[in-house]
């Protein structure tokens, strides 16, 4: 087999992923769910960063601890390396966190405040039984360099740390067992602005070293065009448009991704896009509208869209969008 055909074999792909919450209980039994990832499918291929975007609440973060089998689906399937993950349970998803990792908005929540970063960074190892004390002290100290740290940060407490820091510490961590395979959800999204391209160019650096794929979750457009390969654009729990990042930045199809770009100044070509303002809000996941969920804010949406749930179809050279319009 070639090397490029190796990087382009798929290491996860899902289909039909759905989550749903119950909402509200009467008598012990939900009465409404909340579809919070609504028949989502896609693959990441081997060595790429795939970046997942959309609105606050369309369902980012629900489809990468979906993943990353921090969630339990409702229905669907995803493979990892052609295995199964949503049939494994307990000891081997633990065994799955060597090679699938989590990167999050906020470290500080997941750092322990009583533990030194040392300790910190050794237990994934510790939990796995990886080495011996003194080689785990060492990985530590050798993963907060690599990180940009010295290695003397790993006699301080989280509290000591700055958030960029911080997130240093949380990308060191979720490296520490060698994943083959990332989510990180919003890993920027909380640092300053100054940070955040520090912080974005840290993981490019540590995605080629490391040879990580990547499923880059965040709501902001620049920051997605900047890290991504290819992009998913998410609506309402569903995915309506999918192509590599130069097609999507410069020849969206999808009503939604096109309003969505028009509201970031000139990206991609530096062209002036003309602003497309939505009507309404975004409807809530306990009531999804029928056919396309995105028609009732559609500006160009007719009669039929109210109706037929639009399929996935082809548009371009690996370019996909759900529309009934195209
Ligand atoms: P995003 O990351 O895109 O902001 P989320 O995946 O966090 O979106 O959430 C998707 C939808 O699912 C939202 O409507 C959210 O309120 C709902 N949701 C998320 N987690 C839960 C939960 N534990 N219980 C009920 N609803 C949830
Ligand atoms: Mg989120």
């Amino acid at each position: 087999m070639s090397i490029s055909s190796l990087e382009l074999e798929p290491l996860v792909a899902i289909d039909r992923l759905t989550k749903r919450y119950p909402a509200a209980a009467a008598f012990g039994k939900p009465k409404a769910w909340v579809n919070a990832v609504n028949g989502v499918s896609f693959d990441i291929r081997s060595g790429e960063t795939l970046g997942l975007v959309g609105e606050s609440g369309c369902g980012k973060s629900t489809t990468g601890q979906l993943l990353a089998r921090l969630l339990e689906p409702t229905s669907g399937s995803i493979r990892f390396r052609g295995r199964e993950l949503t049939t494994l349970r307990g000891r081997e998803i633990r065994e799955l966190r060597k090679h699938v990792q989590l990167i999050f908005q906020d470290p500080y929540a997941s750092l322990n405040p009583r533990h030194t970063i040392g300790p910190i960074l050794e237990e994934p190892l510790r939990v796995h039984r990886i080495g011996s004390r003194a080689e785990r002290r060492q990985q530590a100290r050798d993963m907060l360099e690599t990180v940009g740290l010295d290695r003397s940060y790993a006699d301080r407490y989280p509290h000591e740390l700055s958030g960029g820091q911080r997130q240093r510490i949380g990308i060191a961590r979720a490296l520490m067992l060698r994943p083959s395979f990332v989510v990180a959800d919003e890993p920027v999204s909380a640092l300053d602005v100054s940070v955040q391209s520090q912080i974005l160019n840290l993981l490019k650096e540590l995605q080629r070293r490391f040879a990580l794929t990547t499923l880059f979750v965040s709501h902001d457009l620049n920051v997605v065009q900047y890290m991504s390969d290819r992009v998913a654009v998410m609506y309402l729990g569903t995915v309506v448009e999918l192509a590599p990042a130069e097609t999507l930045f410069r020849g969206a199809v999808h009503p939604y991704t096109r309003a969505l770009l028009s509201a970031i100044p000139s990206v991609g070509t530096g062209e002036r896009r003309e602003r497309i303002v939505l009507r309404g809000e975004v409807p809530s996941p306990l009531h999804p509208p029928a056919g396309c969920p995105f028609h009732t804010r559609c500006p160009q949406a007719v009669a039929e869209c109210a109706s037929v749930p639009p399929d996935w179809k082809p548009v371009g050279p690996d370019h996909y969008a759900r529309c009934l319009l195209i």
